[in-house]
């Protein structure tokens, strides 16, 4: 495809499409190419994170807040699983990233997220990772 050149001073950034082009692959996916975009969010909705993760959004219904995020919430049943070995750390790593990427970051409250669990997930995850 046409592209612009690139910087002849640093051999970088420039290099990208020009125009907006839509393919169809044979598969019935499209691929659009859109000039400088460099990365892409997660539009998926809710919904369907909650279809691949049913299980886990099942097991949310124990949770002692219904507004749970399952980060740091004390009585956190998914939590208490995570802990237990009953859900494996990497899918739940996956499900609280897609949940987060997904919703409206003005009404996030990842900022708000105790630290100190934070750090303990983290510590975790790594220490499992590790194993
Ligand atoms: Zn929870």
């Amino acid at each position: 495809m046409k592209t612009n050149d690139v910087r002849e001073y640093d051999y970088k950034g420039m290099h990208t499409t020009t125009h907006r082009e839509l393919f169809e692959l044979d598969n019935g996916g499209v691929v659009i190419d859109t000039p400088g975009l460099r990365a892409l969010g997660v539009w998926e909705d809710s919904a369907g994170i909650e279809k691949t993760f049913s299980d886990l959004e099942d097991m949310a219904k124990n949770c002692k807040f219904n507004n749970c995020t399952h980060q740091h919430e004390p009585g956190c049943y998914i939590l208490e699983m995570v802990e237990n070995d009953k859900i494996p750390i990497e899918r739940y790593s996956t499900y609280i990233t897609l949940k987060n990427e997904s919703k409206d970051v003005s009404k996030s409250n990842i900022l708000s997220i105790d630290k100190n669990r934070k750090e303990a997930i983290k510590k975790m995850i790594k220490s499992k990772k590790n194993n």
